[in-house]
């Protein structure tokens, strides 16, 4: 059966000093985990480099899964062959010529990498014994050389124990290996931008759990089920991950019916940080993430964010703090969550939205609305009522 070789390269990876070892162990874990439903392939670290050793036919299918796997620069699929300057040069000229037939001309060139330094020939010899044989056969049909606006390129790559010749490399999501970096709680509305903000820690090594503040005696099971699925194409770039979901009506119904109107999003907002604060520490999380934005609505203004964040000792993260809209829609339409997203469902801070929401909460009266209601008592009733989704077995169920 003929076989390739998927080479593949780490990002940040590569500029770790001592503790390289351990990201790159937990990328090779990662990739294994994300390939584990393909045949015989076979997964080894070498020299700087990871390599995967498929069927042919399953060689697409393995890009299509890596293509979830933060921490992966990018990847190629090549043949593995000896370094031979004649088999590569013929494998060269198979590939350029179904190239040529269809643009008539091309301008092509060859790039040599040498981690085995033992090798006799330097790169630059490489490249020249292997152009120059392309271009004997193909030279009367439309190629030249050109190493700085090449069409094709034909890349080799000499390593200790295998050569790999390939043509293509295919972008991936960048960062560091999901698992690298320890776990974090992110608050997932079924918005544009929580998405984006859960993702983007993933993409730092962490694996990020969902919490969701459900108010489904006002609004329905809408919101819920659009979670479920954010959610879900969430975890299929980690794995691992759960979904917090806590009932929110109780809670909302006494800040309504106890405190200035003015203030309801931002004391709503308190209560989801201390409730997601609790719930972070007993599942081991070291950090809070949300979508925040400065100035995007009401309740995101310099002066509402430190009110909120004031309720927790934890770090709050928020990666999409200087990012405008454009950018940030732009982001959950590459991570495929945009389109349920806008699906038209109400989140829970909208209930009972005051016409005039606070712009400038000041703490001492958010304090004293406070005290108008038994916050630590619903507050633990709510926590008493979480439900647990264990996403990855949610999805064999899917
Ligand atoms: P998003 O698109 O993420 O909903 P947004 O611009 O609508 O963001 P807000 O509704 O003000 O902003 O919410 C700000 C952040 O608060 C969200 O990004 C999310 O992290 C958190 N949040 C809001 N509502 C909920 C909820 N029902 N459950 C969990 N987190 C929430
Ligand atoms: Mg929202």
């Amino acid at each position: 059966m003929e076989t390739r070789t998927l080479l593949i390269r780490y990002d940040e990876i590569g500029l770790k000093g001592r503790n390289r070892k351990h990201f790159e162990n937990q990328l090779v874990k990662n990739i294994r985990y994300a390939l584990r439903g393909i045949q015989n392939i076979k997964i080894n670290k070498i020299h700087g480099r990871i390599l995967g050793f498929v069927n042919l036919a399953d060689a697409d299918k393995c890009i299509d899964y890596l293509n979830f796997v933060p921490g992966i620069a990018s990847i190629s699929i090549g043949h593995s062959m000896e370094p031979d300057f004649d088999k590569i040069a013929k494998l060269g000229i198979s590939l350029i010529q179904t190239k040529l037939q269809d643009l008539g001309q091309l301008k092509f060139c060859v790039r040599t990498r040498r981690s085995n330094k033992s090798f006799p020939s330097t790169s630059k010899e490489f490249n020249f014994e292997v152009g120059s044989r392309i271009m004997e056969t193909l030279s009367s049909k439309g190629l030249s050389v050109d190493i700085n606006r090449a069409d094709f390129v034909l890349e080799v790559e000499i390593g200790p124990q295998k050569t790999i010749v390939f043509d293509n490399r295919v972008p991936g999501l960048k960062g560091l290996p999901v698992g690298s970096s320890g776990q974090v709680l992110s608050l997932l509305s079924g918005g544009i931008d929580s998405p984006v903000s859960t993702f983007k820690l993933m993409t730092r090594g962490c694996r990020v759990h969902s919490i969701f503040f459900d108010n489904r005696t006002f609004l329905g099971r809408g919101g819920y089920d659009k979670v479920i699925r954010l959610a879900n194409i969430l975890n299929r770039y980690q794995g691992g991950g759960k979904l917090f979901v806590i009932p929110f009506q109780d809670i909302q119904v006494a800040i309504r019916d106890h405190c200035h109107d003015m203030n309801r999003v931002v004391l709503y907002r308190r209560m989801m940080y201390r409730i997601s604060n609790v719930l972070a520490e007993l599942n081991n999380c070291h950090a809070l993430v949300t979508g925040e934005s400065v100035g995007q609505v009401a309740s995101q203004t310099l002066k509402n964010l430190a009110a909120v964040s004031c309720v927790t000792q934890m770090s709050v993260f928020r990666p999409l703090i200087g990012m405008n809209k454009h950018e940030i829609i732009k982001d959950a339409k590459k991570i495929g969550t945009f389109d349920i997203s806008i699906e038209a469902q109400p989140d829970c801070c909208s209930v009972f939205m005051p016409d005039h929401p606070t712009t400038r909460s000041k703490i001492k009266y958010l304090e004293s609305d406070e005290r108008l209601f038994p916050w630590e008592e619903l507050m633990a009733q709510a926590l008493a009522s979480v439900e647990i989704i264990n996403l990855d077995e949610l999805n064999s169920r899917v």
